[in-house]
């Protein structure tokens, strides 16, 4: 479904995603009511992170992930990258994909505004990680396994919270934090145990 006579990128698709440094090329919305929206960085001359040589293009990879719901809905990242591959035979670089650390990292499943959002709703809203799932429309594995590492890194890290009371951020946060975590862990384990038996 496009919105532009032409097809071309839309600034105000852009505005809505909000994905920055990435173009909306094509939104659709399946049968459940989940919206996929498409995206690509925009054609640009690449270097090779190796020798700096001008890299040549080598194709696409589709990366999908799980994005924060928007307007009721569960929203799909479908991320058109771009392949390159090095012109110099012997660069250890060979090719290489389009990354972007702040939309999410390699092998991720979920945006990192995805994860963010979810550990939010668990701080702030009192969610928990199913209803979370649920608004994601995904399993309750994907979500756990996407932020349990980060509320690992602030559980073990008081540092991250220092100074966050001026914020208006109390430290009961933090150990409602650690709470949920352990409950977290214990349905975690009644789940394995219920999958076993
Ligand atoms: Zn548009
Ligand atoms: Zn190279």
């Amino acid at each position: 479904m496009l919105c532009c006579r032409g097809g071309g990128y839309c600034a105000r698709c852009d505005l809505l995603v909000g994905l920055d440094g990435l173009r909306v090329s094509e939104v659709a919305r399946d049968a459940g009511g989940a919206l996929t929206v498409t995206v690509e960085s925009e054609p640009a001359v690449m270097g090779c992170p190796t020798c700096g040589a001008v890299a040549h293009a080598h194709g696409r990879v589709v990366v999908r992930l799980v994005d924060a719901p928007a307007f009721g809905r569960p929203v799909r990242i479908r991320w058109v990258k771009r392949r390159w591959v090095c012109p110099d035979p012997d660069c250890p670089a060979g090719t290489f994909v389009e990354q972007n650390a702040a939309v999410a990292s390699p092998r991720a499943s979920l945006t990192v505004r995805a994860c963010w959002w979810a550990i939010g709703q668990l701080r702030r809203e009192h969610a928990s990680v199913n209803g979370i799932r649920r608004q994601f429309g995904t399993g309750w594995r994907t979500v756990w396994a996407a932020i349990k590492p980060l509320l690992q890194a602030a559980d073990g890290d008081p540092a991250r919270f220092e100074g966050v009371t001026t914020l208006g951020v109390d430290e009961h946060i933090v150990r409602h934090e650690a709470l949920l975590f352990r409950m977290e862990v214990r349905d975690l384990h009644r789940l394995a145990v219920a999958a076993a038996g």
